[in-house]
């Protein structure tokens, strides 16, 4: 089986495109011993996911594929966006990252966001980005406690609750990381004489 390196410790995402780019042996960085946190510090989130790939394949030389997402609200200016993770403060924290972006929303009519996965994927010296993307708008309130991160206050298009309210299944099937993958995969697909 085609071997790929997910330059991830995050065990739900290694699951998510596992599930999806099945004909592959996908590899986590805690396979293959690597267990520092590769920081994302460039200001997009095409740059973030190129770092880590880059960092992986530098070291390696094998192909591997690196990931950033975030939510991104129009009438922040695109705030949390690259900063989603920790927008309330150094430590990772959903609960305060919540209540910011509920806080700063307050009175505001227009609620339009959208999450982003970039996938960046390294193969032969060359370099790929796939982009996912899901439209919503950030809810007045919390709701549920489904999924992670911001998923209780954004409903995606089309639908009248929470990514935190509805079940997992709906999310997989529509998320901004499920079409990214699948771009992914398309073109993995395409090129299917290419040496992995
Ligand atoms: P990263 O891609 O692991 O750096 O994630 C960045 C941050 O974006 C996460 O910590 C979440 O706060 C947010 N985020 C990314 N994808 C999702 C999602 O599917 N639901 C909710 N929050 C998300």
């Amino acid at each position: 089986m085609k071997k790929l390196i997910f330059a991830t410790h995050n065990n739900n995402k290694l699951k998510e495109v596992r599930n999806i780019l099945n004909t592959y042996s996908i590899v986590g960085l805690n396979e293959i011993g690597f267990s520092k946190e590769i920081d994302e510090k460039k200001n997009t989130f095409e740059g973030n996911a190129l770092l880590k790939a880059r960092h992986i394949y530098n070291l390696y030389k094998k192909p591997v594929i690196a990931d950033d997402s975030g939510l991104v609200i129009k009438v922040l200016n695109g705030e949390p966006g690259v900063h989603s993770a920790r927008f309330a403060g150094l430590k990772k924290d959903n609960q305060k990252n919540i209540e910011k972006v509920l806080k700063l929303m307050e009175n505001k009519k227009e609620r339009n966001a959208f999450f982003t996965c970039v996938l960046a994927l390294i193969l032969n010296n060359k370099e790929y980005l796939f982009e996912g993307r899901i439209n919503g708008t950030i809810s007045e309130k919390k709701k549920g406690h489904n999924g992670f991160g911001y998923d209780p206050i954004f409903i995606p298009e089309s639908y009248k609750k929470t990514f935190g309210q509805l079940n997992n299944e709906i999310k997989l099937r529509i998320s901004h990381r499920t079409i990214a993958i699948n771009k992914l995969k398309r073109f993995l697909n395409s090129k299917q004489n290419v040496n992995i």
